[in-house]
């Protein structure tokens, strides 16, 4: 049974490339005769905005796209993580780490590794063999540990639009964090986590989100999991040519109509390659129809084809 799911933070509402992630995975669920959920991912309580997850569920609603079941929020899901930290820790596959972003910086100057602009620093593996004393601030992932465990380094995967992707997590990631020194969850953790929890069979998300799926996969395959197919969905630009989002201040979505909503729904629906559809008179009524008319689309679409299996 197909189990895919819409999963937005809420630092802010819903703007027009959010709302093209969401259909994307809507569609996908539907062609795939499969269920929709919501999953609020407020775990980074301190970057989320009050009322801005009803806020969003209300947007959903309003353009008609339904959950088949409650919405689920990770805020309430500690426990659940730290049971999948513990098993980690079990199987020597998560150690604690004591360095501050500072010193993290210092270790890769030393080892003569440059720091790319915009880049997270390559964690290089400092605490991997105990704290000398130092108190543990964060827990991390022995990546390079699994990764011999699994026979290596690099993590093959098959996006279903970007068609075969691969990444060596040990070089360009590191031992990343599971839970971090401030004792927020790591969004990693609680990604795969919760997916394996809800059994999702399909992840739709937005192009942004690509480059972490090697290190999900690897947590999957650490816990046991079994590994979703994944679709990344095209990202929309604004004027400027930069990804819209809530940072860079994305224009808020117009809904206050049935015009606005029939308006905000048809763009959303080109940046995905689906055709328009004329201006109804009734459009709140036809936006029910709408969407069969690009469920059906999108089933006769490259992205819905028949996937392939995972080695
Ligand atoms: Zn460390």
């Amino acid at each position: 049974m197909y189990r895919g799911r819409f999963a937005p933070s809420p630092t802010g509402n819903l703007h027009a490339g959010s709302l093209v992630a969401a259909l994307a995975s809507y569609l996908d669920a539907r062609s795939h005769k499969g269920h929709w959920l919501v999953r609020i991912e407020d775990i980074d309580g301190p970057r989320c905005i009050d009322g801005a997850a009803n806020h969003i569920l209300k947007q959903l609603s309003l353009c008609g796209l339904h959950t088949n079941d409650n919405v689920v929020f990770q805020s309430a899901r500690s426990s659940l993580y730290q049971q999948s930290l513990d098993q980690l820790i079990a199987k020597g596959l998560a150690y604690p780490c004591a360095c501050t972003r500072k010193e993290i910086e210092e270790q890769q100057a030393a080892l003569g590794l440059s720091l790319e602009r915009h880049k997270a620093a390559v964690y290089p593996g400092t605490c991997r063999d105990g704290l000398n004393g130092k108190p543990a601030r964060a827990w991390r992932f022995n990546v390079a540990k699994w990764c011999l465990l699994r026979g290596s380094p690099v993590v093959d995967w098959h996006d279903r639009r970007l068609g075969p992707q691969s990444q060596n997590v040990s070089e360009e990631v590191g031992d990343f964090v599971l839970k971090r020194a401030d004792g927020l969850w790591a969004y990693q953790l609680a990604v795969v986590v919760d997916d394996a929890a809800q059994g999702i069979t399909h992840v739709v998300r937005g192009q942004d989100l690509t480059d972490n799926t090697a290190r999900q996969i690897l947590l999957q395959e650490a816990l046991g999991l079994s590994r979703p197919q994944y679709l990344h969905t095209p990202l929309v630009l604004g004027v400027n040519g930069e990804k819209l989002s809530k940072q860079n201040g994305a224009q808020a979505l117009d809904l206050s109509s049935p015009m606005a909503v029939w308006m905000a729904m048809q763009s959303a629906a080109s940046a995905l390659g689906l055709s328009p559809l004329p201006h109804p008179a009734e459009p709140h009524a036809s936006l029910s129809e709408a969407l069969t008319n690009w469920t059906q689309e999108w089933s006769q679409s490259n992205m819905a084809s028949p996937l392939k299996i995972e080695a």
